[in-house]
């Protein structure tokens, strides 16, 4: 990260149209963030699978609890539980 776009600096009106392009661009993200959230929720409520903690295989994924199973979907990492 630039350290001249810290915040505490005087803004130059670039640096000012950068940082609001950056915090739209930021809360947009966090919308999506907490919708996919949300959807992955009652997807996985609705299939009975819990989601557990971050691989700590790949960190890729969270890895998905089924059935006595842990797996990661992203690099088909399973173990029983
Ligand atoms: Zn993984």
């Amino acid at each position: 990260m630039d350290p001249s776009h810290s915040p505490g600096r005087r803004r130059t009106r670039g640096s000012a149209t950068r940082l609001e392009c950056v915090e739209r661009r930021l809360e947009a993200a966090e919308i999506r963030l907490e919708r996919l959230q949300n959807t992955l929720d009652g997807l996985a409520r609705s299939s009975g699978v819990s989601i557990g903690c971050p691989c700590n295989r790949c960190g890729r994924s969270y890895v998905l609890i089924e059935g006595g199973r842990i797996r990661c979907p992203e690099c088909r990492f399973s173990q029983s539980v």
